[in-house]
């Protein structure tokens, strides 16, 4: 492997890389074939090692964007994921065009996606216990939250309440969908209420962010789970950090938005890495439910995921 490390010097770690949105933004291309290069180590990986360990670095445990699908496979029980409210599509309420028509798009993202817009939700169990389990997808314009987004979050989170099974939201998303205007706005206060009913029924809801939740979805739901729980090194907030630099006109902490950071600063419970979240999430489910029975070693809060 040593032939193939490229020596270059790279930004240290939580340097100026820290302030950009994303990761994103700057990734490297990632080529088709049995090697992919590493967005944050630059170092060449073999393709199945890294897909063996669910898509993150085995170098410097950096965790690549994944697919809706790849994440529903990762979190519930074979076979047990069944969608629901699927076919809901937005009905374009402004007719908004910008560059191009908002409804054209919702078609591009969507033969883009395979999926009917920026969520997708459905029951599934999750070690064998039942659980409503909706995942954004970033691929579909930014994960957006527009009108559909919000009656889907809402719709799962009804599911949750009649069932009265955990609910638990993996979100990648880049705010409210501008093309809908005020009804993406709406959708903020849709679904903080509808989660705020799932608490007076003690129904536990857990929200787990990845790289990178932003705006209108941060600003909502988000950040109302009974635990919070994020990706190792994601960026969350509400406007991106360029954004807060440009206002303020000063410079950032190192880390700023970064999951770690926002551990330390009691904004999230837990960083948790990809490969140990289906099951902390069941122990989670273990602990809130009402069973009372024995619990597999008990996660402890604020853990941090190592790098
Ligand atoms: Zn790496």
């Amino acid at each position: 492997m040593g032939w193939l490390t490229r020596s270059r010097s790279r930004e240290p770690e939580g340097g100026t890389e820290d302030n950009k949105p994303a990761d994103s933004e700057k990734k490297v291309r990632v080529p088709e074939g049995l090697w992919i290069k590493c967005s944050l180590c630059r170092q060449i990986v073999y393709r199945k090692e890294v897909e063996k360990a669910g898509k993150v670095c085995p170098k410097c445990n950096y965790h690549f964007p994944i697919t809706v699908e790849e994440r529903i496979f990762q979190l519930s029980d074979p076979g047990s994921y069944s969608e629901f409210a699927q076919n809901i599509e937005s009905v374009d309420p402004l007719g908004f065009t910008d560059s191009i028509k908002y409804t054209d798009r919702l078609k591009a993202a969507q033969k883009k996606t395979g999926l009917s817009d920026a969520i997708r939700i459905g029951e599934c169990s999750i070690s064998g216990k039942p659980a409503v389990l909706g995942v954004f997808s970033f691929g579909f314009m930014g994960g957006s939250m527009g009108s559909v987004v919000g009656e889907k979050v809402v719709r799962a989170a009804e599911r949750s309440l009649e069932k009265r099974m955990p609910l638990i939201l993996v979100t990648s998303s880049g705010g409210a969908r501008m093309q809908e205007g005020i009804f993406s706005l709406m959708q903020m206060a849709r679904t903080s209420a509808v989660i705020s009913r799932l608490h007076h029924a003690a129904v536990p809801f857990f929200s787990v962010l990845t790289d990178p939740t932003f705006g209108g979805v941060t600003a909502s739901f988000a950040m109302l789970g009974d635990v919070i729980l994020a990706e190792p090194r994601s960026l969350i907030g509400f406007a991106g950090p360029r954004v807060i630099e440009q206002t303020i006109k000063q410079q950032l902490p190192e880390g700023f938005q970064r999951a770690e950071f926002l551990l330390s600063h009691g904004f999230l419970d837990m960083v948790v890495e990809r490969g140990r979240l289906k099951e902390t999430l069941s122990q989670l489910m273990c602990i809130f439910s009402s069973s009372g029975q024995q619990c597999p070693s008990v996660v402890s809060i604020g853990e941090e995921g190592g790098e």
